[in-house]
């Protein structure tokens, strides 16, 4: 008995609580040397030591206690290599599992025609819009262009003399929507616009009469999770987006221009940037470079929300007071923007308009 371990000692030097070693000797390994049959007490031999090591590292690879025994019948390294590709295998797939829940993830992100009833009857939202153009008072054609192919909207506003910018402007859109695949997410509005800027730099590059041609571009989406509605929003130039709610616009758009950057400085204030004389300047549009980045973001949006997307002939003409005061009257969206469009011609038409207006309302959950 005395260079017997008592199970206590043993299980300090192997690692393997009392527990353990009970459960595994259920399971015919590392079976007691010795049990005193007066006390119960269990004995091990340490001899049984390196084997109670071996059992250790297996249980740490996870391997089922039935194969430990099967494998201490006829101990090799075949097994443990066998073991090692079938560990191989399974993180493999379970990595390729992960892989195909992140692409499953942005499906999350889909829009209000994806089939009803998913998740239980999750409520979606009802998106309407209504939208409206014009030349304004002075510039002798309209050069904005605007495009309404709900989930996604956008205004554009060509840059560059007759018919230049409205070539731009137009081409923008087109790209943009064709571009736009499903299911809709903020990198496919993201890269629809990177997209959409590469066709403008294309078509001013290959036609020498479209040369210097150039285009904003402000674009949404609206993306409609189960869990809840998202905006994603894109942009470059100084079109803008607002959310309209409680009386409030708030800006998610900041513009690339020259201005804009005098106002970041702190060398101008803010409420003077529509009188600035550079004030047309901008730092980023299409058209411009090969490559484009577009500003991007993804607001959440809660409740009944109207969004307001348009061209600087609308925001340069009518300060937020007006704005919100025609958003709050007017309840149908298309009278809305009409309105606006009259609002900014009231107050000189001084450049081409685009504006949509759109409302993002969640439906009643199935009774
Ligand atoms: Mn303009």
């Amino acid at each position: 008995m005395d260079e017997l371990l008592a199970i206590g000692e043993f299980s300090a030097q192997s690692g393997l609580s009392a527990k353990v070693l009970r459960s595994y000797a259920a399971a015919g390994l590392l079976v007691p040397a010795a049990v005193d049959p007066w006390s119960g007490y269990r004995y091990y031999a340490p001899s049984q030591l390196p084997e109670a090591r071996l059992i250790l590292l297996l249980r740490q690879a996870e391997v089922p206690l039935s194969e430990i025994a099967a494998f201490l019948q006829d101990p090799g390294p075949d097994q443990l290599r066998r073991w090692g590709r079938d560990l191989d295998l399974e993180v493999a797939g379970r990595r390729r599992a992960l892989d195909e829940a992140r692409a499953q993830l942005s499906l999350l992100a889909m829009t209000a025609d994806s089939p009803p009833g998913r998740n239980g009857g999750t409520p979606m939202t009802t998106v309407t819009s209504g939208s409206a153009t014009d030349r304004g008072k002075v510039r002798p054609t309209n050069q904005d262009a605007l495009l309404v192919s709900p989930p996604l909207f956008a205004v554009a506003d060509g840059l560059g003399e007759v018919p230049r910018g409205e070539v731009a402007s137009q081409l923008a859109l087109d790209t943009l929507r064709a571009r736009f695949t499903a299911p809709p997410s903020v990198e496919a509005l993201a890269e629809a616009a990177r997209e959409a800027a590469r066709a403008v730099w294309q078509r001013a590059d290959a036609e020498p009469s479209l040369e210097g041609m150039g285009t904003t571009l402000t674009a949404v989406a609206v993306l409609d999770g189960l869990e809840r509605t998202r905006l994603a929003v894109v942009n470059v130039g100084d079109s803008r987006a607002y959310l309209f709610r409680d009386g409030q616009l708030s800006q998610l758009t900041r513009d690339h221009s020259v201005v804009q950057g005098l106002i970041d400085a702190g060398e101008l204030p803010q409420e003077q940037w529509r009188t600035h004389p550079k004030r047309a300047l901008l730092t980023r549009a299409l058209g411009v470079t090969p490559v484009v980045d577009p500003d991007i973001s993804l607001p959440a949006l809660a409740g009944s929300t109207r969004v307001l997307v348009c061209t600087d002939g609308l925001t340069a003409q009518a300060d937020d007071t007006q704005l919100a005061a025609v958003l709050s009257a007017v309840a149908d969206p298309g009278q809305a923007a009409a309105e606006l469009v009259q609002l900014a011609d009231r107050n000189g038409g001084n450049d081409n308009i685009a504006v949509i207006v759109i409302d993002i309302t969640p439906d009643q959950p199935a009774p």
